[in-house]
């Protein structure tokens, strides 16, 4: 099946995931009261983490979706199959989520094709239906069900943003990268090295963050700094981990890069 997804269990103990603030408990309401959530922000700031956490929590299976632009509505809900020289209905992860109460987190929603908004509509009122034209059926999602989506506002343009009568039908959180006091020890748990030597790394992070709309167009994300720190925690002089996980992804402008590197130098020494 078309778009690349996940099935997460819960397990005993969930994900580690430390709040940036009050995002655990809009979660929980949202899942309490039957709403579905938004979640908007720059990519690698903790937001796929936080969906892993929640969904663990409320001891609810998950389904995760990486939209893309040739994501459709069928990939979400399912499509006729030839096994064996017989068709057969397999269910898409939406569907399967509906079914079974569980979570459906569908990241980076505006890459997907308009068809699928569409299907969300009644699926996000209270009506919390899910109509499979294919099969003739209309499903009323289980008690449990949830559907979280993210989003990007950073890469918007004007053919791919999120109407207002869809973004209009779910709670919001805001993400942002995490302020330092709670981006260091982030990073030294998810890495394995010490806070003070993860400290100058978030430090750098940050300015080079602050470069963002200047010479980057997105600024350095926390899964970077923790790839710079994990690489350091193996053995590799730092300079080399953080030309490899914190510079050369962010630009391929010879001139960018030798900027970042002067950064890199007068920050870390
Ligand atoms: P996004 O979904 O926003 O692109 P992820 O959830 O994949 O980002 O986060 C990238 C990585 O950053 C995670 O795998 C995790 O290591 C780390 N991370 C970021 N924020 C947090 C947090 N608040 N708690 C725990 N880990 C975090």
């Amino acid at each position: 099946m078309n778009g690349i997804r996940m099935v997460e269990t819960p397990t005993a103990q969930p994900p580690f995931y430390l709040p940036q603030a009050d995002e655990c408990e809009i979660f929980a309401a949202a899942h309490g009261n039957r709403l579905p959530l938004l979640l908007k922000g720059p990519t690698g700031c903790g937001k796929t983490r936080f969906v892993s956490h929640m969904a663990a929590r409320l001891g609810r299976p998950l389904y995760t979706v990486a939209c893309h632009d040739d994501l459709s509505a069928a990939d979400l809900i399912g499509r006729y199959l030839l096994k064996g020289g017989e068709t057969v209905w397999v269910d898409g992860p939406l569907t399967r989520a509906v079914r079974e109460g569980a979570i459906c987190y569908l990241d980076e929603v505006v890459e997907a094709r308009k068809d699928v908004t569409v299907v969300l509509h009644p699926l996000t009122d209270d009506r919390r239906i899910l109509p499979v034209d294919r099969t003739g059926e209309e499903l009323a999602a289980a008690p449990g069900f949830m559907l979280v989506a993210s989003y990007n506002p950073g890469y918007q343009n004007i053919l791919k943003t999120l109407k207002p009568s869809t973004r209009q039908r779910f709670l919001a959180v805001e993400f942002g990268f995490p302020k330092p006091e709670h981006e260091v020890p982030v990073v030294a748990r998810e890495s394995g090295l010490a806070e003070a030597r993860v400290q100058p790394l978030v430090r750098l992070a940050n300015k080079l963050r602050g470069l963002k709309g200047q010479d980057l167009e997105e600024g350095v994300s926390t899964r970077l700094v923790v790839y710079a720190a994990t690489l350091i925690n193996g053995g590799m002089p730092v300079e080399r981990a953080v030309l490899a996980a914190m510079i050369e992804p962010l630009t391929d402008d010879e001139e960018v890069r030798r900027g970042l590197l002067d950064l890199v130098v007068a920050i870390m020494g």
